[in-house]
């Protein structure tokens, strides 16, 4: 079933703040979707609008089929009554409680009867048990947005609302944090609306992506299709797009993920660790035949599944075991004859793997 028959959230809505006009609709799944778009497109306006903190001036938002606002209902029901959790990319932790006081403040928030996460189970998933004493300040951004995501979680939301969670960490950070958002949606299976500006984050989580320019609606689709629409524009942004995979660290130093093995430098990590693994797209490499002489470490067969061709950059889909998104020239598309169902190898180097903890 396509995950749009469900909608988790429905909108149509309009609102005008000074001279910015956002107009937007869509049908949200109970899946992940990312707001995407550039800075000031209108993308935490419309976040606002749909965890009920601004009021549109106009139109209607339907959460799992319930009116939480409706312009000509007269209908305008208060946040806390459909039971979202909102998470910002500053955080936005209680400085003066320690981490187990505001992870306790969210849990708290929530009925007794309704209260179906359980904070301790959820702190040792996120791997912050340690961190239960301390105070936000002495936190690193890291940290402190897996605080903010376990507060928000430990409320058992119906809804988990993001706004650019990631937005003011490092590359490392991003994936670490990333790859935990991930995993709370397959383990406690709560919707998402993830807010980006980043092309890399969004393929990384979300299967579908409303663009917002302008306080438009651009696109609604799956993230593959946004892919196409950003090789071949430059006012969307194309930053360096990540290739994210959890695994565990084997006993002989590789990465098992999924059915493969990756050569990378696990350093400290000890085996049977869970890790994240991410290789930037542009550090991959195809070629038709199995090269002899290479330094690459790593070798797989893979296919290509689906290949997109812009003005600014081509990328290409290959599945060898899990997915890699390849970054490449239009020139390389044409020179190797790239398209879907060619086998292909996909070539890296153990050095272009950056593995973060969890
Ligand atoms: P994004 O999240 O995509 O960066 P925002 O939703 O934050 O965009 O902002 C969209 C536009 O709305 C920006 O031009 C911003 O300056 C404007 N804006 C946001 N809030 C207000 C407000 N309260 N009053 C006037 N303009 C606002």
């Amino acid at each position: 079933m396509d995950e749009r028959d469900t909608p988790v959230l429905d909108f149509d809505l309009r609102i005008r703040l000074g001279d910015f006009a956002l107009d937007a609709s869509g049908k949200f799944s109970n899946g992940i979707t990312a707001v995407f778009g550039p800075s000031g497109a209108g993308k935490s306006t419309l976040l606002a609008c749909l965890a009920g903190m601004v009021t549109p001036d106009d139109g209607y938002v339907r959460f799992d089929g319930e009116t939480i606002f409706s312009s000509t209902g007269r209908v305008r029901r208060p946040p806390q009554s459909f039971r979202t959790a909102m998470v910002f990319q500053d955080g936005m932790l209680f400085p003066h409680k320690t981490v187990r006081q505001n992870i306790e403040y969210g849990y708290r928030l929530t009925p007794p009867d309704l209260r179906v996460i359980d904070p301790d189970e959820l702190c040792r998933f996120l791997q912050i048990q340690g961190l239960l004493n301390r105070f936000p300040d002495t936190l690193s951004g890291g940290e402190r947005q897996r605080v903010a995501l376990a507060r928000g979680v430990a409320t058992s939301p119906r809804l988990l609302l993001l706004d650019e969670p990631v937005a003011s960490l490092d590359i490392r950070l991003r994936n670490e944090v990333v790859s935990y958002l991930k995993q709370v949606h397959e383990r406690y299976g709560i919707p998402m609306v993830y807010v980006s500006h980043s092309l890399s984050d969004v393929m990384a989580l979300a299967r579908f992506a409303l663009v917002l320019d302008q306080g438009r609606v651009k696109s609604f689709g799956p993230v593959v299709d946004l892919v196409a629409e950003v090789a071949s524009t430059t006012r969307i942004g194309r930053d360096d797009i990540d290739n994210l995979y959890v695994g565990t660290v084997t006993e002989s130093g590789a990465i098992r993920i999924g059915d493969i093995d990756v050569v990378a430098h696990v350093g400290d990590y000890q085996p049977g660790q869970r890790v994240t693994a991410s290789i930037s797209a542009s550090d991959i490499m195809l070629a038709l035949q199995r090269p002899d002489a290479i330094s690459a470490r790593n070798i797989l067969r893979g296919t290509v599944q689906r290949v997109e061709t812009g003005e600014y950059a081509a990328f290409a889909f290959v599945d060898a075991g899990p997915e890699f998104v390849v970054e490449l020239t239009s020139d390389a598309v044409e020179t190797l004859n790239l398209k879907k169902d060619v086998d292909v190898y996909v070539l890296f180097k153990s050095s272009s793997i950056t593995i973060t903890a969890g």
